[in-house]
């Protein structure tokens, strides 16, 4: 078989370039293991303006952002499915300096075009909030909605496989890559964390945190808001809540640890004032990079092999547009962000 692209991986990443390149008119054949852990599918997915303690505007967030809702938007439609909310990110603040440097970004543009006020006396039945709240406007992908409606599309047209590349069957074939019967002209790994095994691409510094986080049941909450203190409620529907998560910079293995989950759970009895209990607790990892710079592009001495990686704890906001800008480059060998191009890890002109 030929194919213009196999693209190994649909969590966010693999999921939004083989969108974009099936939209360009180009043929893809994706190779997906389910892993149930796999950060897209343990991600609450949130978007968030602001960045840090200091509530910076995220990165390109006014260029990001826009382009995530339209393309969002028309996923949506295209599957007949609902996965896109915007909704506001109320914050409890957790300590005076938490509140006091929002104040202070509250009178300088651009952060505060996403600022809205918020009424304390409205949530305080709910949450242990003796420091006040704010808002800020945000949104959620619900990636439980959005990636299996998109598996069963790829199903549907016929270009998935649901199997694991072994990335030492690869061959060249002429101008082409071999993977077992399929020639295509480009391998593109979004592999998420599982790129750290990946041979070609080892000098890639990717960097991999472990976060937790606990399915939990509130019905007294009745909240739709995103919220924010030493923990994140994001409102999953009925009565059912994903709280977390931590950072584990240190961690030895990919599954739940008991005192995480007692660390979430004295986080949640901080926050809340109603009743509540633990259905679920889960883990995954998150591929970052050094300069949190999401790493794409295609290999400088094999340019048949690229990737889309590293999106760290923001790969709603920042898929979309990567995986546009990257199938536009494929396509049409447009230019990239800088930021972002992977020549930046290997010593090659
Ligand atoms: C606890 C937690 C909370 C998070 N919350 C948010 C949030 O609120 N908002 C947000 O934007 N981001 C969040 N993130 C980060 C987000 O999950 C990641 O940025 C994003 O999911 C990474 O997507 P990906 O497609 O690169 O990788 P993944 O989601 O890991 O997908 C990679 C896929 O490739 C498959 N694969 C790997 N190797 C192979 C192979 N050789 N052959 C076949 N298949 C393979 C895997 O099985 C997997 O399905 C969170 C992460 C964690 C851990």
């Amino acid at each position: 078989m030929q194919t213009d692209f196999i693209i190994v991986g649909q969590g966010i990443a693999g999921t939004m370039l083989s969108w974009f390149l099936l939209q360009e008119g180009k043929s893809v054949q994706v190779f997906d293991v389910e892993k149930p852990n796999s950060s897209s599918r343990v991600a609450a997915g949130i978007i968030n303006p602001v960045s840090g303690r200091k509530f910076e505007l995220a990165w390109m967030y006014d260029t990001f952002y826009p382009f995530a809702l339209e393309t969002y938007r028309k996923m949506e439609k295209s599957l007949g499915i609902s996965c896109f909310t915007e909704r506001d990110i109320l914050h409890v603040w957790p300590s005076e300096q938490m509140r006091d440097a929002f104040v202070k970004r509250q009178n300088t543009a651009p952060q505060n075009a996403y600022f809205k006020t918020a009424a304390d006396a409205d949530t305080e039945h709910l949450f242990h909030q003796p420091l006040g709240t704010a808002r800020v406007q945000g949104a959620t992908v619900n990636l439980g909605a959005l990636l299996p409606a998109w598996r069963q599309h790829l199903k549907s047209l016929g270009c998935l496989h649901e199997e694991k590349v072994d990335v030492m069957q690869l061959a060249m074939d002429g101008d082409c890559l071999k993977y077992k019967d399929i020639t295509a002209n480009y391998v593109i790994f979004c592999e998420g964390a599982d790129i750290a095994d990946n041979y070609y691409l080892n000098e890639i510094q990717f960097l991999l945190n472990k976060g937790e986080a606990l399915l939990i049941k509130a019905p007294g909450l009745d909240n739709q808001q995103i919220v924010k203190k030493s923990i994140t409620l994001v409102p999953q529907g009925n009565d059912l809540y994903w709280a977390g998560s931590n950072f584990d910079w240190d961690f030895e293995d990919a599954t739940p640890g008991d005192n995480q989950r007692k660390e979430l759970e004295s986080s949640l009895q901080e926050l809340l004032k109603v009743p509540f209990t633990v259905e679920d607790h889960v883990a995954a990892i998150r591929p970052s990079t050094k300069n949190r710079r999401p790493a794409v592009g295609l290999h400088p001495t094999v340019p048949q092999l690229g990737v889309l990686n590293g999106l760290g704890t923001k790969g709603c906001s920042l898929a979309p547009y990567l995986a546009w800008l990257f199938a536009q480059n494929l396509v049409k060998e447009t230019p990239m962000l800088p930021e972002t191009d992977i020549k930046r890890y290997f010593n090659a002109p």
